[in-house]
């Protein structure tokens, strides 16, 4: 993806308010990110390690979610599936949990994935990381085809927490 900057960042939060938006930790190392392998980009807040973010470019712009991966227990300890590139990780996967967009996330309403727990997909997608044996499925589908599906997952799940 293009890189971003912090201000790009902070206006795409699309169900956090302003105020968080302003405030929450953005990567200091934005210029360093291995944009040219990054389908979008993710992050953990290494303050608060309950949340975490991320960001992507979709049709209509860019789009960022505040997310919160609800204490250890939230990490799964057996082999589990990210639900964004598929990749299986042991201890490697959380669950996400995305307050709503606007009334419905002021009335508590969130939305929830299994993903990577360091937001890398795009990385273990392209072998740049490695989630150990077996954290591939071998499968039939060139890079681009994973690609696109991951692509087109994190889009879903944002559309939903918009929705
Ligand atoms: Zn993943």
């Amino acid at each position: 993806m293009e890189p971003l900057t912090e201000q790009e960042i902070r206006a795409a939060f699309v169900n956090c308010t302003k105020g968080e938006a302003k405030r929450l930790s953005v990567p200091r190392d934005l210029a360093d990110r291995p944009w040219d392998d990054l389908d979008y980009l993710g992050w953990r807040d290494p303050q608060a390690p309950d949340r975490a973010y991320l960001v992507s470019r979709l049709d209509g712009g860019l789009r960022a979610l505040a997310l919160r991966c609800p204490g250890p227990g939230a990490q799964q300890m057996r082999r589990s599936m990210c639900s964004m590139c598929l990749t299986t990780h042991t201890g490697g996967v959380s669950l996400m949990v995305a307050p709503k967009a606007g009334k419905a996330g002021q009335q508590g309403n969130s939305v929830g994935a299994y993903m990577c727990s360091d937001l890398a997909c795009s990385l273990y997608m392209r072998g740049k990381k490695d989630a150990g044996v077996g954290g591939r499925l071998h499968e039939s589908l060139t890079l681009e085809e994973k690609v696109q599906r991951t692509v087109s997952n994190i889009a879903a799940f944002i559309a939903k927490v918009s929705a």
